[in-house]
């Protein structure tokens, strides 16, 4: 007998290999009545196609196995397409550049790029004399950038400027 592969894990298949179809059940028939996708060219062992039926019945959010996380690591590796929210998200939640392009697979050159962009337009719109007033008071950085509606990096900038 031709020893199968499988696709998905690259290990030998030892039984009898598995082709997954996608479709409608009709329930009067009892069968599978309406083929929507048919992976023919697909064959799997008994573990990953075991794996795959979980991973379609779970919600996208829920991580699934190793091989796919990884998949999803190197798209975001990958995409050039930078989430300028989530950086900026992160920068204002204190994150260092490092942690940042861990997490979103955004360049350092990149984060600060748009960290000096956000800095640079909250301190547009931000009193410095009264920063530096409040710093002088002895207030907190994380108090001043409650009261200036701003976050710490940026009160943090104001002041070292
Ligand atoms: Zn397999």
């Amino acid at each position: 007998m031709k020893l199968t592969i499988c696709d998905r894990c690259k290990k030998p298949i030892e039984d009898k290999p598995i082709k997954i179809v996608i479709g409608r059940y009709g329930e009067k028939q009892k069968r599978v009545v309406n083929i929507e996708i048919r992976l023919n060219e697909v064959d799997l062992c008994e573990s990953c196609a075991k794996e795959m039926i979980e991973n379609v019945t779970k919600t996208p959010s829920q991580t699934v196995s190793p091989a796919i996380q990884k998949e999803k690591e190197q798209i975001k590796v990958e995409s050039p397409k930078v989430d300028k929210m989530k950086v900026i998200d992160m920068i204002i939640a204190g994150a260092r550049g490092t942690v940042i392009e861990k997490e979103l697979g955004v360049k350092q050159s990149r984060i600060s790029q748009i960290k000096t962009e956000y800095i640079e337009k909250e301190l547009e719109g931000l009193d410095l004399g009264k920063i530096k007033a409040l710093r002088g008071a002895g207030w907190k950085l994380s108090d001043i950038a409650i009261e200036m509606k701003t976050s710490e990096v940026v009160i943090s900038k104001a002041l070292n400027s």
